[in-house]
C-alpha cells in the first residue's frame, strides 16, 4: 500500500479501496473485474473513477498493464520483471518468478541496450484440462 501512496490523485476512500485490491494480487484483473470488486463496497463508484486511477498509476509506473490478453487489459501491480503462463482457454495469467538468461546477437541488438524482457508462456491450466473451468 506505501508504494501506492504517490499516485498524482486525491486518495479517496473509493481509490484507495481499489489499490487496497490491486496491492499483493496476483490475479491480473482487468479494470472490469476490479470495478466490479470493488463496487460491492463502493456501489456508487463510476467505472471512470476505476479507469483514471488505473490510468495513474500506470502513469507513475506503480503497475503494469498487459496487453496478453486480446479481449481486455489486465493489470498487475508486480512491477519487478517476471514472466507469465497464460491459459488459453480460460485466459487465466500466472505470475512466473524465474529468471532466464536471455541475450541477443550484436546484429540484432545494434546500438539496443537491453534493460529487460517478458516471456509468455501458453498451456492449459489444471481447472480446463478437467473441464471445471468457472
Ligand atoms: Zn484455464
Ligand atoms: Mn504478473
Amino acid at each position: 500500500m506505501q508504494k501506492f501512496k504517490d499516485i498524482g490523485l486525491k486518495l479517496t476512500p473509493q481509490r484507495l479501496a481499489i489499490l487496497d485490491f490491486l496491492d499483493g494480487n496476483t490475479d491480473h484483473p482487468s479494470a472490469e473485474e476490479i470495478y466490479r470488486a470493488v463496487s460491492v463496497q463502493f456501489p456508487t463508484m463510476s467505472f471512470a473513477t476505476v479507469y483514471n486511477t488505473l490510468d495513474s498509476l500506470r502513469e507513475k509506473g506503480h503497475i503494469i498493464e498487459l496487453t496478453i490478453d486480446p479481449a481486455k487489459k489486465r493489470f498487475d501491480p508486480c512491477t519487478d520483471m517476471h514472466h507469465h503462463l497464460i491459459c488459453t482457454l480460460c485466459k487465466r495469467i500466472q505470475d512466473v518468478h524465474i529468471p532466464f538468461s536471455l541475450d541477443l546477437p550484436e546484429q540484432v541488438k545494434g546500438d539496443f541496450t537491453l534493460t529487460g524482457n517478458h516471456i509468455e508462456f501458453y498451456g492449459i491450466c489444471p481447472a480446463c484440462r478437467s473441464g471445471h473451468q468457472s
